[in-house]
């Protein structure tokens, strides 16, 4: 087991270990690859700590996690902070009663969907993904959120692509939190 407990990490060296990946899921866009994070313990820990830390002292009924690779921060940072954890998930994977919406990606199109009695009315709500790209899934899940009754605490992700300028398309009062910014 290689556990570097004491190595302490930036958001510049967890930046370092994001792999590009050039013409992924197609010509012309760079895929930034976190699982090259995920699988650097070290790396891994301090990037769940230091959004952990952001959050720490506010008040967070939820995080609801965006599929894919929001569910593997967004659980971490739940389990981090003792709150519970809602999946938003593609079309037709949860099996009781959704809200759906749809949205314009980087590369097409998609659907989100979340189960209708995951929050209660009033509750507050931190949205997780790993990456803010265009902000269309953020957006869409921050809608959702709000169509069922939470309140948005903000948006928690690991990666911004500033050059994308996502968070334009996010309602003004959502708070971004991110370490990494490309
Ligand atoms: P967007 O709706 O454009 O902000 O896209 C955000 C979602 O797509 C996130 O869930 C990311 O995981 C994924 N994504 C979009 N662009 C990229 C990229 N260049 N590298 C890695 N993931 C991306």
């Amino acid at each position: 087991m290689t556990v570097k407990e004491n190595e302490t990490q930036t958001p510049e060296s967890i930046k370092s270990k994001i792999r590009d990946i050039p013409d992924f899921p197609r010509e012309g866009i760079v895929f930034k690859d976190i699982t090259t994070v995920l699988r650097d313990t070290s790396a891994f820990r301090h990037s769940v700590d230091l959004l952990a830390k952001h959050f720490e002292k506010q008040k967070i009924d939820y995080i609801a996690g965006i599929e894919a690779r929001g569910f593997i921060f967004g659980s971490a940072l739940a389990y981090k902070l003792g709150v519970g954890f809602i999946p938003i998930r593609k079309p037709g994977k949860l099996p009781s009663k959704t809200e759906s919406i749809s949205y314009d990606l980087e590369y097409g199109k998609d659907s989100l969907e979340i189960h209708i009695d995951a929050i209660e009315p009033g509750k507050r709500v931190l949205i997780v993904d790993d990456l803010l790209a265009t902000g269309g899934t953020a957006d869409a899940a921050i809608k959702l959120v709000k169509k069922i009754g939470g309140v948005i605490v903000g948006l928690a992700c690991v990666v911004e692509l500033e050059f994308l300028k996502g968070r334009e398309k996010l309602p003004e009062d959502c708070k971004i939190t991110r370490l990494i910014t490309f």
